[in-house]
């Protein structure tokens, strides 16, 4: 089984899942206090939105089975290429929030640069939201730069914003498949890659020994037969998994001198529940300044836009 169902829980159950975390990361890392104070009011607000877009309604795309079936056995994700309509006006009130959050949690005037280029116009949201939605960066972080605004930043808060939005179209996409011919097609997916948005993971989280991948944008689950590496599929020598710190095996990172790339991955008792993926992301950090420090990095996005 490739694609890994994960059963949406409660707000109230979600917040008591992530405090419960934040305090045992907290107790482990003081340093990472401002972090995780940070972390906790941006996926606050997430929360708050994802409750109000699975309250709505979601756009009906026109994305048959068969078509959908036929682009995942190319290695090409169901949304890529698809003109989705964003719905604006539900995730422009947390954008703002977000980045007024931001600018107190240490981004500072580069967060309230955001959020005025928004309130006066000169970022269009739309056109913003559309094009993280499509992976774009060279789109997102052009745009920002042209408009003196920290590319990264605007990256980040979009993607928060239009998180809940692609994590329902992913679950309606992925978790209601029904067609035969779809799930076959589910199960047969081999990639690195999401299948539902084309996003690189952010971790692979390990329950029971099993290494599931979790996409860093949509939270998607997948599964991979073969333990390679997730970008060019090496599985020999230059392969390696590695616990940095020994009194810690459960935090391990997957590196792969072949293409220079890494992938941590971390042990825990169950999947996390969108959105609280980007707990083990921030509980794993020093995982990625290891990895970097070795030279190891992480692959730019794949481009699956048809060609033009
Ligand atoms: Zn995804
Ligand atoms: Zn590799």
């Amino acid at each position: 089984m490739a694609y890994v169902r994960i059963e949406p829980i409660s707000r109230e159950n979600l917040l008591i899942s992530a405090e419960e975390r934040w305090r045992l990361i907290a107790a482990a890392r003081p340093d990472l206090a401002p972090a995780l104070a940070l972390q906790r009011a941006l996926l606050t607000l997430v929360i708050e939105l994802a409750g109000v877009v699975d309250a709505g309604r979601l756009p009906r795309l026109s994305l048959p089975p068969k078509y959908l079936a036929a682009k995942l056995a190319r290695g090409v994700p169901m949304l890529a290429g698809e003109p989705v309509p964003v719905p604006t006006r539900v995730l422009l009130p947390t954008l703002l929030k977000l980045c007024d959050a931001l600018a107190a949690g240490g981004a500072g005037a580069a967060a309230t640069h955001i959020r005025d280029a928004v309130d006066n116009g000169s970022v269009e949201p739309g056109s913003l939201f559309t094009a993280l939605l499509n992976r774009n960066q060279t789109a997102v972080r052009t745009g920002a730069s042209h408009r003196g605004l920290a590319p990264d930043l605007v990256w980040l808060v979009a993607e928060l914003a239009v998180g809940p939005f692609v994590h329902a179209l992913q679950r309606s996409l992925l978790g209601q498949a029904t067609s035969d011919e779809l799930r076959a097609a589910l199960d047969a997916w081999r990639a690195g890659h999401c299948p539902a948005c084309g996003s690189w993971p952010a971790v692979a989280e390990v329950v029971g020994g099993h290494r599931t991948l979790r996409c860093s944008f949509c939270s998607s689950a997948w599964e991979l037969p073969a333990y390679a590496c997730i970008y060019c599929g090496e599985r020999g020598e230059k392969f390696v998994t590695a616990a940095p710190n020994e009194e810690r095996p459960d935090r391990r990172v997957e590196v792969c001198s072949s293409c220079g790339g890494y992938l941590k991955t971390i042990d825990l008792p169950q999947l996390s529940p969108f959105p609280l993926l980007s707990i083990s992301d921030i509980e794993t950090t020093d995982l990625d300044v290891a990895a970097m420090e070795h030279g190891y990095g992480r692959p730019a996005l794949k481009d699956h836009s048809p060609r033009r």
